[in-house]
């Protein structure tokens, strides 16, 4: 170890000292390497492989909707699991660097397996203009990037827009939910290429509704493939 990177290490050692670093999940002290959350939550993380299923629940559950030609998320999604308290910390606290390290992770997991192999264009879910502002980012958008960078896949905002805020979709049936969701999300004016593939990229899908109205607006203007990708899913088989 050069002296630098020595001192590096001890300045670095100081620092954690005084501002531990601690797990986003469980709370306990990130040791060195240890990035985001502490390798015993990453190892508890119900993954759910979707990416080399197909057919998988998440894809059945667009059948008779919307054509999706593949869907996949990295966890499942569950009430108090870990992925919910990930999503609101990233959300709800600001913490970017959640998305940024799980879009890394899972970008890298996909790309892997070829899933990403078809790939041309990855567009972030879009969140309203005026919601973007108060929280100052997209959470989709992180996620996005990461998995853009990992893959080396160009991100683009500019194929769907976010048209008004919707009501909060808590409490409602998936009817109401679908009429609230439908017509908000519009395509943009510069169509790009035909026949590109796009991956439609979310923080969590819970009822589908989001990804079913954002497919119909990027496929209203242009002949374009629809996949799928989350950090979480609520949809899997005991649903
Ligand atoms: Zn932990």
């Amino acid at each position: 170890m050069s002296r630098r990177n020595r001192i590096s290490q001890v300045t670095d050692d100081f620092v954690s000292l005084l501002f531990p670093r601690l797990c986003q999940s469980c709370g306990e002290p990130l040791v060195r390497n240890e990035e985001v959350i502490c390798l015993s939550c990453l190892a508890d993380l119900p993954r759910t492989d979707y990416h080399i299923r197909r057919e998988n629940e998440l894809e059945k559950a667009f059948w008779g909707r919307c054509f999706i030609e593949r869907a996949a998320a990295y966890a499942y999604y569950r009430r108090g699991g870990i992925i919910q308290t990930l999503i609101h910390r990233l959300k709800y606290n600001g913490i970017t660097s959640i998305g940024d390290y799980f879009g890394r992770i899972y970008g890298n997991i996909l790309k892997d397996s070829g899933f990403l192999d078809d790939i041309d264009v990855i567009v972030p879910v879009p969140l309203h203009p005026v919601k973007v502002r108060k929280r100052g980012f997209n959470q989709s958008m992180v996620i996005a990037e990461a998995i853009g960078r990992s893959a080396s896949i160009e991100v683009s905002d500019h194929y769907i827009f976010r048209r008004s805020d919707s009501a909060t979709q808590t409490r409602k049936s998936r009817v109401e939910r679908w009429e609230n969701v439908e017509n908000i999300f519009v395509a943009g004016e510069d169509t790009e290429k035909e026949g590109s593939h796009i991956l439609l990229v979310d923080d969590v899908i819970t009822t589908g509704s989001t990804i079913e109205a954002c497919t119909e607006a990027l496929k209203s203007n242009r002949d374009v493939r629809v996949s799928v990708a989350a950090l979480g899913t609520a949809i899997f088989e005991s649903a």
